[in-house]
């Protein structure tokens, strides 16, 4: 047997747990060597029975005096009841519904229990404890130590990967190869590969399973170093068109706003278009809080490309938001003799640059021909996009406005018939903490606009108590009155129907307000003089479109919705953001929906309800309120609910242990430095076979995205 021996062919491991094992991608002993537990739970306390005390959590070591198992009173459960005594006394143990206890344990045996001392009117007992038959000169692996607890998965006890593991990395210790670099483990004090497998499964110590620890951690984000690294050394290889600066074109954009640029947004898009004009493709990403103004900065980016004769794609998440990407866009290059079409899921349109403000309905074929023979100078639409039929004829710059991370992966498929690359620019308003910029997003160069234009009234935020409720929606109605209008999330769609047998999970979630609940009791009983909308994310488009119109047009005064509504979406006659089940989102995407409103002169509010009591949901609303920066709210995110809830951090397959390292600045800096070092010395990472293979590896994760 060796590492590479698929888990069929370990003795001990039967077909269900093969495929219990799979489930969790474990194919290989190496598979399984590297699934880390997710803590360990500390039996280390090994005391004599006379000295346990209450609510305490230690080991024992004694003999059974007696066991049996009975049904409860009940006739529910089962009863396993054992006296266990030392020299020094004798305790009781219980379990429950465990009957086959009683043929593990036996009268007379020597066994370990580790576990909490409890007490009831009978005494004190340990409940539930785990045990392991032995005599104390027996290496424990269940009882008496540090014991790792495995992520929780159906059927996998930890107590069963502990049985199987142990003897395996017994075995075959001799065989595991060191997998980083020597000098890095030098450099850096890691701890060799094979101690850290020991102690990370069955540590000796805290303080070694944390050295443990480290040095996994630190191995998991020096090959996504590696990864973002050699993947830009590979673009900056590649060959993509030169579109230099139409200073003149550019010049003319911004004297035709209404506005001034930022001074970040000139940053930015100065950033943007000296990429362009390198023979490299460009694999930026614009970041800006919402309502930063990134549109316009792409739309310089855009037109400068268009001038130069080439073809721009910009993709967006969902229809309502391609439609108004294609009207602002059109808007703001009107001056510019400019084709632009609209794909979509279904209804596609075309503004010619003949009609200045006219825009018409155009049949799918005639849509594709203008994209294929070059005609159509930009292209905006959702994934429709990227599907095989679309084929652009000179296709010189992609932007992505809040895709994820993988923008690369989308390019790649949009010019798939060019033998140039097009230059990238994906823009997000989901601020990213540092230490995600350098290593999840770390292959690509970042811009920032970290101002919003200037006059912006600030959004006044608060946290609404449920008796509060009737108080703001007298407020809400006044605004409307005013002639303002006011968005209503809600966490969810469908209301639940009072006959539906619901599990426990099912029930907290039916506790949740729903957008057709809501929508019903706004529109007939509170607000039932206002003209009220309905939208998610189940809708047909037509209908979506509609509402969105309707809403954009001010025919409609409240808009009942999920979070369909989150990203991009322009309302400047919005001033109030009611969110219902505030503390079901995290703060970025309540950052998002603050975003919506506040886009013009008004004063805006955000108001959050929540019934929730729990207190990091109010540490988190009180986050919410006392920043407007959505930098800052990133960070505090990250640090209150962890790296896992960013998006683009789960694919990399980071183990639940090594998460936290996605925090560790001063981590993520080493390793990225020590993968630079390496790259420098051995860009084809020819001498490293081992760190090619996970670099693969990686590459097919991002694939299956
Ligand atoms: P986001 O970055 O969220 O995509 P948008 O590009 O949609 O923001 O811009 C938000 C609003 O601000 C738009 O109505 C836009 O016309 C306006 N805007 C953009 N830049 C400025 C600026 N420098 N000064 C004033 N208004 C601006
Ligand atoms: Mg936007």
């Amino acid at each position: 047997m060796n590492l590479s021996t698929p888990i069929e062919d370990i003795p001990r491991i039967g077909p269900v747990y093969q495929k219990k094992l799979k489930r969790l991608g474990i194919k290989t002993v190496q598979d399984l060597f590297f699934h880390f537990p997710r803590r360990y739970e500390d039996f280390s306390n090994l005391i004599p029975i006379s000295k346990v005390k209450i609510n305490e959590i230690c080991t024992v070591y004694g003999k059974i005096l007696g066991i049996e198992t009975k049904r409860t009173w009940k006739r529910k459960m089962f009863l396993t009841e054992a006296v266990i005594e030392d020299k020094t006394g004798a305790i009781k143990a219980t379990w429950f519904n465990q009957p086959y206890l009683t043929k593990t344990l036996r009268k007379e045996d020597n066994v370990f229990l580790s576990g909490k001392v409890t007490i009831s009117k009978n005494g004190i007992y340990l409940s539930n404890p785990i045990y392991e038959r032995g005599d104390l000169s027996s290496d424990l692996t269940h009882t008496g130590r540090l014991i790792p607890v495995y992520p929780e998965t159906a059927g996998l006890s930890s107590r069963w990967i502990r049985y199987i593991l142990k003897p395996l990395l017994t075995d075959l210790e001799d065989q595991i190869d060191e997998t980083l670099p020597k000098e890095i483990i030098k450099e850096y004090k890691l701890m060799p590969v094979k101690k850290a497998l020991w102690e990370i499964h069955f540590p000796s110590s805290v303080e070694l399973s944390q050295k443990a620890q480290h040095r996994f951690s630190f191995e998991e984000l020096f090959y996504i170093q590696l990864f973002v690294l050699r993947e830009r050394n590979r673009l900056n290889k590649e060959k993509s068109v030169s579109l230099p600066i139409k200073l003149e074109t550019i010049q003319n954009l911004v004297k035709s706003l209404s506005f001034k640029l930022t001074d970040a947004q000139k940053k930015s898009a100065w950033q943007i278009l000296k990429d362009l004009e390198r023979p490299r493709p460009m694999n930026r990403l614009l970041e800006g809080d919402v309502g930063s103004g990134k549109t316009v900065v792409a739309a310089m980016a855009v037109l400068n490309t268009v001038k130069q004769g080439y073809q721009a794609a910009f993709m967006v998440p969902t229809e309502i938001l391609s439609k108004q990407h294609f009207q602002e866009m059109a808007k703001l290059l009107q001056d510019f003799k400019v084709n632009i079409g609209l794909l979509t899921g279904k209804q596609d349109q075309f503004r010619s640059k003949k009609l200045k403000n006219q825009i018409i309905e155009i049949s799918r074929k005639k849509l594709l021909e203008k994209i294929a023979d070059g005609e159509m100078d930009i292209l905006i639409g959702t994934h429709a996009l990227i599907q095989d039929k679309v084929k652009f004829g000179k296709l010189g710059l992609v932007i992505l406005d809040e895709q994820h991370r993988f923008g690369v992966e989308q390019r790649a498929k949009l010019c798939r018939k060019q033998d140039i690359v097009p230059h990238l620019l994906s823009m997000t308003a989901t601020p990213i903490p540092r230490t995600l910029a350098l290593t999840v997003y770390g292959d690509l160069d970042l811009s920032l606009i970290d101002e919003l234009p200037k006059g912006r009234k600030k959004i006044i935020t608060q946290v609404i108590k449920p008796e509060e409720r009737k108080k703001t929606y007298d407020f809400i109605g006044k605004e409307v009155k005013k002639g303002r209008q006011v968005f209503v999330i809600c966490p969810r769609i469908e209301k639940t129907n009072d006959n539906e047998q619901l599990s426990e999970a099912q029930m907290s979630w039916a506790k949740v307000k729903a957008v057709e609940e809501e929508y019903e009791k706004l529109s007939k009983e509170i607000f039932p003089d206002l003209n009220i909308g309905m939208l998610h994310g189940k809708m047909a488009t037509k209908e979506k479109e509609n509402i969105m119109k309707g809403f954009k047009s001010k025919k409609t005064d409240i808009l009942v919705s999920t979070s369909v509504i989150e990203v991009g979406i322009d309302i400047p006659n919005a001033t109030v953001m009611m969110i219902e089940g505030a503390e079901r989102f995290g703060l970025a995407q309540l950052h998002q929906f603050r975003g919506r409103v506040g886009r013009a002169n008004y004063q805006s509010y955000c108001l959050l309800f929540t019934d929730s009591h729990a207190k990091k949901t109010h540490q988190r609303l009180k986050a919410l309120i006392s920043s407007e920066d959505g930098f800052a709210l990133a960070e505090k995110d990250l640090e209150i609910r962890g790296p896992g809830d960013f998006k683009g951090t789960r694919q990399w397959g980071i183990p639940d242990l090594m998460m936290n390292s996605l925090k560790n600045i001063s981590l993520v800096e080493k390793t990225r430095e020590s993968a630079k070092q390496i790259l420098i010395q051995d860009p084809q990472l020819k001498n490293f076979p081992q760190l090619r293979a996970k670099l693969s590896q990686f590459r097919e994760r991002i694939h299956l995205e």
